[in-house]
């Protein structure tokens, strides 16, 4: 097979990031690839924690925590680099270290350091910690992802003040990690503020009164993340939790989903690159009609689209990730739209290897149906395409105030 892709070469990464690269790539082909389809036939809920702590050994729980509080501030170049070879490996096992540093992210955006110093040192210790973020709930997706639509969010989870903090109520769901993590980032709407007017992020220990772990879910795909329901009730969040201001959760949202958009753009590029490697050592080796497939013109036309979609999904987020690395805060035009391109480059590309491979690729014991299924994802979580399309636009012709 000649498709070689060297992400320790990238020259803008330092010596560190690089040596830190390789290791991914030999963790991502020797430990993680070989258990994908074992992990995607777990009962929900369950999670690896054996190749989890290997991970963490190399860092990946600590990836963008900085060097001198013990992570491996990394760069966001670094961090994207390390999902698209996780993801080519085992997006479900990308995301459950994804979704940690999603935990991580509005502590590191906001710099309060005795927040930091609380809730991140966790994950520079021995064992492996997780966190999650949990925004959506049954009733509120998009409408808390686009901050035009926060007016029409309905009974949100809302954080009522008492003495010097806040009770939270609600139900989260759909969070990656819910049913494992030890900490979460949690959006809440101060009572009184119309729709998610309010917003506010608050971090805290689920391990505590007033917070119980709800619903697994039985995800079709991912199926290597838990995910499942946080469930509120009246649980206690000191005021010093509030990472950044009251009412200021919006501006975080917006903030983190820009920043996560290139991550989830990698992964994405991570899940259409399996699929161009399996159909290349398909077509490299099956014959048909006396050649190789490849050597048809229609296969060709096939794998090259492949391929193309695999280069421009990776150009788009390292075109995003010039800007998340220099610029701040992330903008929202590169993110959205490398993003946009991946999410569609990993259903095209699962699809076409499906077609390439032909019934060898229908068959459970291939795997290629997790590909199929795990590729789907990605255009749910941080922005559907038609979130995307919005913000895109927004960026093109201005933000309405409300749609
Ligand atoms: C694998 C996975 C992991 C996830 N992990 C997390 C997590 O860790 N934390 C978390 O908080 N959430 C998580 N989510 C949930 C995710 O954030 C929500 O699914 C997402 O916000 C969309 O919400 P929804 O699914 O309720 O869809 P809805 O918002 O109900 O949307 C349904 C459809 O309507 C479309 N739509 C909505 N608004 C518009 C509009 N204005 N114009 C055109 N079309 C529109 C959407 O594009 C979509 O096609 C995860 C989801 C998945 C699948």
């Amino acid at each position: 097979m000649t498709y070689i892709h060297n992400p320790a070469d990238h020259p803008l990464l330092d010596s560190f990031e690089a040596a830190h690269l390789r290791d991914v790539v030999a963790f991502a082909r020797d430990e993680v690839a070989p258990g994908a389809s074992a992990r995607d036939g777990v009962e929900k809920g369950q999670l690896d924690w054996e190749t989890v702590a290997k991970g963490h050994s190399l860092g990946l729980l600590r990836m963008p925590i900085p060097r001198e509080q013990g992570g491996l501030g990394l760069s966001q170049l670094g961090i994207a680099l390390t999902m698209e070879e996780l993801a080519a490996a085992d997006p479900g096992m990308a995301l459950v270290f994804g979704a940690t540093g999603l935990f991580q992210t509005p502590l590191l955006i906001c710099g309060d350091p005795k927040l930091q110093e609380k809730y991140l040192s966790a994950f520079v210790g021995p064992d492996p910690v997780l966190g999650c973020n949990a925004v959506a709930e049954e009733k509120n997706g998009t409408d808390l992802v686009l901050p035009q639509q926060a007016p029409y969010a309905q009974d949100m989870t809302t954080a009522r003040r008492s003495g010097s903090g806040y009770l939270l109520t609600g139900t989260k769901r759909y969070i990656t990690n819910a049913p494992v993590a030890t900490y979460a980032t949690i959006m809440a709407n101060v009572e009184g503020a119309p729709g998610s007017s309010g917003l506010t992020c608050f971090v805290t220990d689920l391990e505590q009164d007033g917070v119980t772990r709800g619903e697994i879910h039985d995800k079709v795909g991912y199926r290597t993340a838990p995910a499942g329901e946080l469930i509120l009730d009246g649980a206690l969040v000191p005021e010093e939790n509030v990472i950044g201001d009251e009412h200021g959760g919006w501006d975080l949202n917006v903030a983190i989903g820009n920043l996560t958009r290139v991550t989830c753009a990698a992964i994405s590029t991570g899940i259409a690159r399996h699929s161009l490697q399996r159909a290349i050592a398909w077509a490299g080796t099956r014959r048909q009609g006396g050649r190789l497939l490849h050597e048809h013109q229609m296969s060709a036309r096939k794998l090259a689209d492949m391929a193309a979609r695999v280069s421009a999904s990776r150009a788009l987020y390292l075109d995003a990730v010039l800007k998340a690395d220099t610029v701040i805060p992330t903008p929202a035009y590169e993110p959205a739209v490398a993003k946009m391109v991946a999410d569609r480059a990993a259903i095209d590309n699962a699809d076409a290897a499906m077609s390439l491979i032909g019934a060898a690729a229908y068959q459970r014991e291939d795997g290629m149906d997790r590909v199929l299924r795990d590729a789907y994802g990605p255009r749910i979580y941080e922005g559907s395409p038609e979130a995307l399309a919005l913000v895109v636009t927004d960026e093109l012709f201005g933000v309405p105030e409300v749609r």
